[in-house]
């Protein structure tokens, strides 16, 4: 059954036909002396950065987690979200997307925020060295949604990446990137390759490139993201020269450079990276999942680091969609909710190193929530190579609060969900 099936909209109709149960209640009274500006009450709160999987409510006051409690006093809150039946959780961290809109790929992040439950989002070198001021200026301080960024190997970034933008060794500035990270410290936190060998280059001027990306993150004194294509190296390659706290984004890819080798088993060299520490992110992307290699390797206990989406303007349509859709693929490969949620909050803020501000529900840190719902039906998810699973679980975002404020979004299943159609006409 395709995503957008009909308890959807009618889901919808009822909601339209019956905002005085709108789930966000306002309590306008108390408006000017509250305790609290907003009371998520009653929801499954998963926090897995305080081993927490249980029903509770969650205050905010001032832009801040005020209290997690089993019971938050009433009448106390400018606003309500009735939560009883959704999973209250840190707001997700997207650890690859493209966020800036002045090249081909950018989409507007505050629209993923709100549509998503993603609130911290890693623009995954979409900007180099010669265009990251403009992004900074233009996107990344112009959003509400809290955006950092990698820089990319290529002075000139994405923008011609259907050129290859490392094709050309000139284009490669190591000490650009540099220089970056060490101007833009608060918001740039490692580098991005895209090591295909379409994009980079094959044997020694590939390698040439990758090794002066793994040189700017050693004397930048951050880490370094490649996305695995059509490599000019093997993966056990790659991992060797990859260091604690470095990340290979896609995965889960199929075609020739894969994490598993010709028989379908993960390659011990990759287990051992992941072992000492180096990130394995899923980044879905339009050519980047493949069933079968996801498949095979949770069924071998290789699972992801970390969820994210690559969302950009070739797939934000499908097959990806957002964050909830992509951690719903998760659910149906077997990993426990409560994990698939930690892959999406706790442990993308620690790569961030970050995980004492965002992915964390802890009193006194940014009040980022996300409030998804769980649908059962059935629904059909695609990879990035054309194959479909049916799932009979859904993730979407019922709700998101982003630094204090309930974002437009999710309207729809923030209603309370009425029984039957009585009291309809
Ligand atoms: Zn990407």
């Amino acid at each position: 059954m395709p995503l957008n099936d009909s308890s959807f909209s009618n889901v919808c109709m009822i909601a339209v036909k019956h905002s005085a149960v709108d789930r966000v209640s306002v309590n306008r009274e108390l408006v000017e002396s509250v305790t609290y500006d907003i009371i998520i009450r009653g929801g499954h709160v998963i926090d897995p950065s305080q081993s927490l999987s249980a029903v509770r409510d969650v205050a905010i006051r001032s832009g801040q987690i005020a209290a997690v409690a089993e019971q938050v006093d009433d009448g106390e809150a400018a606003h309500t979200i009735d939560a009883r039946g959704l999973y209250v959780m840190p707001g997700l961290i997207d650890l690859h997307m493209h966020g800036y809109t002045h090249s081909p790929y950018g989409l507007d992040p505050d629209s993923l925020c709100a549509a998503g439950g993603v609130t911290t989002m890693l623009d995954a070198g979409t900007a180099g060295s010669y265009n990251f001021e403009a992004f900074r200026r233009d996107g990344i301080d112009a959003c509400q949604t809290h955006m950092l960024a990698l820089v990319n190997l290529s002075c000139i970034g994405l923008i011609a990446a259907n050129l290859g933008e490392l094709l050309d060794r000139r284009y490669a500035d190591p000490e650009g990137v540099i220089a970056t990270l060490r101007r833009h410290a608060d918001v740039a936190v490692g580098v991005k390759i895209r090591a295909g060998a379409h994009i980079i280059g094959k044997g020694q001027q590939g390698w040439d490139n990758l090794r002066d990306a793994i040189r700017a993150a050693r004397d930048s004194g951050t880490w370094l993201m490649v996305h695995i294509g059509e490599c000019p190296m093997s993966i056990p390659e790659l991992c060797d020269v990859l260091a604690p706290g470095d990340c290979i984004t896609h995965c889960f890819k199929g075609g020739s450079t894969r994490v598993t080798d010709d028989d379908g088993r993960i390659f011990s060299a990759v287990r051992a990276a992941a072992e000492r520490g180096v990130v394995f992110d899923v980044g879905h992307g339009f050519g980047s999942f493949q069933w079968e290699v996801a498949e095979a390797a949770i069924e071998q206990g290789f699972e992801p680091t970390t969820i994210s989406t690559d969302l950009h303007t070739k797939n934000v349509h499908g097959p990806v969609y957002d964050m909830p859709t992509t951690m719903s693929k998760f659910l149906l490969l077997g990993v426990p909710l409560e994990r698939v949620i930690e892959m999406s909050t706790t442990r993308p803020a620690k790569v961030l190193g970050r995980e004492d501000q965002i992915g964390t529900l802890r009193a006194g840190t940014v009040a980022d929530v996300a409030v998804l719902e769980k649908h059962t039906g059935a629904f059909l998810l695609a990879d990035s190579y054309g194959q479909a699973r049916i799932s009979s679980e859904l993730l979407t975002a019922a709700a998101t609060v982003r630094r204090g404020q309930i974002l437009p979004g999710g309207g729809g299943l923030r209603m309370r969900h009425v029984a039957g159609t009585a009291g309809l006409e």
